[in-house]
């Protein structure tokens, strides 16, 4: 899963997703180094690892979630038919 870089404090996020976590933890101390004068934010900030989405994992859920609808589906409709 990808990284991401967070300042609570600017409310900023990293514009793209690093494969590395050193990526990110490189961009914090730029961030850092330009916005906060190499302080830590006092709002808090840090790297986290995000979903990522273009690897489609998101799709699971709800192709489940249509799988049971069409059972439930199957089943009622059986029921009719008697
Ligand atoms: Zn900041």
């Amino acid at each position: 899963m990808p990284y991401e870089y967070q300042c609570q404090q600017c409310k900023a996020r990293s514009p793209e997703r690093h494969d590395r976590r050193t990526d990110a933890e490189l961009e914090q101390e730029e961030h850092r180094a330009s916005e906060h004068g190499g302080l830590a934010p006092a709002a808090g900030d840090g790297v986290r690892q995000v979903h990522d989405a273009a690897r489609g994992d998101g799709c699971l859920p709800s192709g489940s979630f249509l799988f049971v609808l069409f059972l439930i589906v199957a089943l009622v409709s059986n029921c009719w038919g008697r």
